[in-house]
């Protein structure tokens, strides 16, 4: 078994396996376990006990991404953080939750607007027809606007996806990395199918600031400190069991800036700090078992914002600030192991990462990320 998996990956990767690490390996090992793991359609997600009554949904890689879940079990029912990408995965989870818990879905809580995020809140809906549905009141105005044109934009986006995976399919190199594109083209029309009867589901209850949860089990803190990796982002912290569920303004992966307030998103963040939690449950990766990757990130951003700002201000394109910017510039990376963490996290949770090396997924998350703050900056 090690071995094929071995022969696949030197293969796959070709000098770029023999240039990796033996920690960057051995990640790359647990990324092809993990996505040979998640075949069965009744496995997305691993569900891990974080603290008494508190679970999260690690989601696997798949290709088209799901998030993780936050599930509080209160006294007679579940609060659940996050929706997925689609129908089927939200049924998916409460099927496998029922190995843990056959308390009802009471609320379900969407902390941002992604569809990743909020495509499976109309199953919640199906599921459990007496459920609050929570959001902030922006993430609320932002699903609505979404539904509309963006939409129809991200259904376009995945049917190129999956054509461009056919493609790839058959001009894959090894017998493995055919199989790695046909399962990506064959897993994305399956979800193009949930989407042609789709309709949104709108939260029923919004808040700006602060919304207490008082449950007999426990008080659950629902809070918005500030914009971020969008205008809207919630976080949900439990004070007894001092766990956060943070969304995808804090996670295993680079932050996504696409939506983002790059330079309100560090505030937020350290605004985030007053909570006293020791785990976090994020939107993407594995659970956090400290308070370390808060700072971290808000660094990360600080330094990224600085550099593209005076860069832009100095009248440099874009492609210019990639080549400048880059993973041997940014110092926030080296700062406590934080991009080894993302990195590993990114090769064990994310669908494509087992076809690049760990040198290039940083290099062009970096790419990215520089492209992206770029055209924040003037976001009001
Ligand atoms: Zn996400």
């Amino acid at each position: 078994m090690s071995h094929s998996r071995r022969s696949f990956l030197a293969e796959t990767l070709g000098a770029g396996w023999l240039g990796a690490s033996l920690m960057e390996r051995a990640a790359l090992r647990a990324a092809e376990a993990r996505a040979q793991a998640a075949t069965a359609p009744d496995s997305l997600f691993d569900v891990d006990q974080v603290a008494d009554g508190i679970y999260a949904a690690v989601a696997r890689p798949e290709p088209v991404i799901n998030c993780n879940a936050a599930i509080f079990e209160n006294a007679n029912d579940l609060l659940i953080v996050d929706t997925h990408s689609k129908p089927s995965a939200a049924a998916a989870l409460v099927a496998q939750l029922r190995s843990i818990t056959s308390k009802p879905v009471r609320y379900v809580v969407n902390t941002h607007f992604h569809f990743d995020h909020v495509g499976g809140a109309p199953q919640y809906r199906k599921m459990a027809p007496q459920a609050d549905f929570i959001s902030s009141t922006v993430t609320r105005g932002l699903i609505a606007e979404s539904a509309g044109g963006r939409f129809k934009q991200a259904v376009e986006a995945f049917r190129k996806s999956a054509d461009d995976a056919e493609r790839q399919a058959a001009a894959a190199r090894t017998p493995r990395e055919r199989e790695h594109y046909l399962r990506a083209a064959g897993e994305t029309r399956a979800f193009l199918g949930e989407l042609q009867s789709y309709s949104f589901e709108l939260p029923n209850v919004t808040f700006d600031e602060n919304l207490v949860i008082h449950d007999k089990a426990h008080e659950l803190h629902l809070a918005f400190r500030g914009r971020g990796h969008t205008a809207g982002d919630i976080v949900v912290f439990c004070p007894a069991k001092k766990v956060l569920a943070s969304g995808d303004l804090l996670h295993g992966f680079l932050p996504y800036i696409g939506d983002g307030y790059p330079r309100e998103w560090p505030r937020t963040l350290r605004a985030l700090a007053e909570f006293p939690f020791e785990h976090v449950i994020g939107g993407h990766g594995g659970v956090q078992h400290t308070r370390e990757r808060l700072g971290q990130e808000a660094a990360f951003l600080e330094e990224l914002t600085e550099a593209v700002a005076s860069g832009k201000a100095q009248g440099r394109t874009v492609e210019q600030l990639q080549a400048a910017i880059t993973p041997a510039t940014l110092k926030s990376l080296g700062s406590g192991g934080w991009g080894q963490y993302i990195i590993g996290q990114t090769l064990e949770y994310y669908w494509d990462a087992v076809l690049s090396t760990p040198a290039e997924l940083l290099a062009d998350g970096i790419k990215g990320s520089v492209a992206a703050t770029f055209n924040a900056l003037e976001r009001t």
